[in-house]
């Protein structure tokens, strides 16, 4: 183990142990009188079998000298295990509580910390979703788990230890100096043991992840298995991924078994040697020696060796908490990946932006837009169009402020937007994307997240405007579905009530109708041109429908913009625009359907 990685992380775990100090203190007080309770029954028997052996060298037996000892030896130890209980109960249960209530600080901790991180912090790989929560999962865990090694097992261990060792000593020096020479003996062999094992503890926890992953993994792609008949060859996958588990379990038991098995038996050779020698010293009538000290050194020394037997689960924690605490302290310190903001909030937001010459590259490396500049102005439509890749969802994403341009600029109503409040901003930019998140809960709750403030009507008018309003209330349970089990199209209708319950300056929607039907994107079409009135609506289509009502459009084309103007001029221009018109309206069959119109 590493000392210094140790004394860093105690003083780590010390700031979120510092609010329960009370707790500490009351717990280490307990465990005080814990281990001095636990050398009692030593000191019991040592007296009482010197005194029961001075009645029986009594020619008479005394029956009133005899009731008095067994009393007294009722009396004494049923008190103390009475007592030992309560304390017990007590240092468990604040010991316990301590770790939960660390725990719940650490986890609510990380997690306040990593939602003002930026967004490039979210989309780099290794911070997966899953990946992040096993890492801040295990991460908790561990430490918490070593704040309870720290203030609660490794006191008690030594001062139980200690107190016996120092109670043999004084009674004789040379048992308590064969007792010592366990003591070492039994640290290296446990310091053996962790270090053994350590590979094999780090496999099982990659081997249960890998499990519980793949089997997340066939859950979630049924569909797909079962139309393509793969069941065999997921079942083999699977067996494949537990039997590696399976045998590196085994091999690490065997490993454990072993060394307990080696630890037991130090034990006992140091039981052996401690009963020799007091029963040597009791033979020669050593001064102090009496047959009782055979027993009472039998006993401190299980006292001694007892605790130190749980030497190598603390040694585990620790070593855990130390390889998996460095990643949550990261977390929680790391300041580098908090978003920046500034301090810009004006009263009025008109929504006019304006990009000029913006170089941007994602942090993979990938440059997706290259000297763009463009002007979004309020009360207008501006069309993005560009095939797939183009770099259109990427201007959106730094208009929103979810990453920053290598370099040019980007003004909201004249100020650059590195000075504006970020909160602020954002709370005047509506977003509709392609996919648009929808959480654990009800349909009125996921409306209300536009705004929490919103009342009952509102959303119900929120609802009728994004026409959600008539499917919900067909539902058993109206507003109170869960959101989860609504169509795609109609939980894209939820993320456009959101919007109008937010009711912002700026409205963007990114490809807010690829997932609708014909008839519900004609709705959409009808209510977003309600909304638009007023406010600056920026949108991404592929639906040529919908980008020749703009009145402003950029073409994109490998982040660059290589066209823009009203749609009819970009039309007349030719160019990359006219493609994508052209193949539209030929994918669409155009012609048939003019065609049929006609007729
Ligand atoms: P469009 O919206 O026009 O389809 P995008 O703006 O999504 O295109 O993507 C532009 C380019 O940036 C693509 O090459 C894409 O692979 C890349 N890209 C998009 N999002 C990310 C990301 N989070 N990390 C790295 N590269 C990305």
């Amino acid at each position: 183990m590493n000392n210094m990685g140790l004394w860093k992380l105690l003083n780590r775990i010390l700031r979120y142990v510092m609010p329960y100090r009370w707790l500490v203190v009351t717990t280490l007080l307990l465990t005080l009188l814990g281990s001095i309770l636990a050398q009692v029954n030593a000191l019991v028997l040592d007296r009482a079998v010197d005194a029961i052996n001075v009645v029986n060298q009594q020619p008479q037996l005394s029956w009133k000298s005899a009731s008095r000892i067994l009393l007294v030896i009722s009396a004494v130890l049923l008190g103390k295990e009475l007592l030992a209980a309560v304390v017990n109960f007590f240092r468990r249960y604040y010991g316990e509580r301590m770790r939960i209530l660390v725990s719940r600080d650490l986890s609510l901790q990380v997690v306040k910390h990593i939602l003002t991180f930026k967004m490039a912090f979210f989309t780099t790989s290794g911070n997966e979703a899953g990946r992040l929560q096993s890492r801040i999962d295990k991460g908790v865990t561990s430490t918490s788990k070593a704040v309870n090694s720290f203030f609660i097992d490794i006191l008690p261990l030594f001062t139980s230890a200690v107190l016996a060792l120092i109670l043999m000593f004084a009674a004789n020096f040379y048992v308590g100096l064969v007792a010592l020479c366990i003591v070492p003996i039994y640290f290296y062999v446990t310091y053996i043991q962790a270090e053994r094992m350590r590979a094999g503890r780090k496999g099982i926890f990659d081997g249960q992840q890998a499990v519980s992953q793949s089997i997340l993994n066939i859950i979630e792609s049924i569909p797909v298995i079962k139309s393509f008949n793969r069941e065999e060859i997921e079942h083999e996958r699977q067996k494949y991924v537990q039997d590696s588990l399976t045998n590196l379990q085994l091999s690490t038991r065997k490993k454990s078994y072993f060394f307990t098995g080696l630890k037991g038996f130090l034990e006992q050779i140091g039981t052996v040697l401690v009963i020799i020698l007091t029963a040597y010293l009791v033979l020669i009538d050593y001064p102090g020696m009496t047959i009782g000290k055979i027993m009472y050194h039998v006993m401190l020394f299980a006292n001694v060796s007892a605790p130190i037997r749980q030497l190598h689960r603390i040694y585990d924690d620790l070593n855990d908490a130390l390889i998996y605490s460095e990643e949550l302290f990261g977390l929680l310190e790391g300041t580098e990946d908090v978003e920046q903001t500034g301090d810009y909030h004006p009263e009025k937001v008109t929504g006019h932006f304006e990009v000029k010459n913006v170089d941007f590259t994602y942090p993979n490396g990938v440059k997706a837009l290259h000297d763009v500049s463009m002007v979004i102005e309020p009360g207008k439509i501006t069309a993005l169009v560009g095939m797939s890749g183009a770099g259109k969802s990427t201007v959106v994403n730094l208009l929103d402020k979810f990453y920053h341009p290598d370099s040019g600029t980007i003004c909201f109503d004249g100020v650059p937007i590195d000075k504006w409040n970020t909160q602020w901003l954002r709370e005047h930019v509506g977003l509709v994307m392609q996919k648009n998140h929808i959480f654990d809960g009800s349909i009125e709750e996921n409306i209300l997240y536009g705004n929490p403030k919103a009342t009952h009507e509102d959303v119900l008018r929120a609802a009728k405007q994004a026409f959600l309003y008539d499917q919900v209330m067909e539902l058993p349970e109206g507003f109170n579905s869960s959101a989860l089990r609504l169509s795609g199209g109609q939980q894209q209708r939820v993320a456009i009530a959101r919007l109008f319950i937010k009711d912002p300056a700026v409205i963007i929607l990114d490809e807010p109708t690829a997932s609708l039907d014909a008839i519900a994107t004609e709705q959409i079409k009808a209510s977003l041109d309600a909304i638009k009135q007023g406010r600056t609506v920026i949108i991404i289509s592929h639906n040529i429908g919908q980008i020749v009502d703009a009145d402003q459009l950029y073409v994109l084309e490998q982040g660059r913009v290589v066209q823009s103007g009203k749609p009819m001029e970009v039309y007349q221009q030719g160019g990359r625009y006219k493609e994508i018109f052209d193949a539209s309206a030929r994918s669409m069959n155009a012609d048939k359907i003019a065609e049929v119109l006609d007729n």
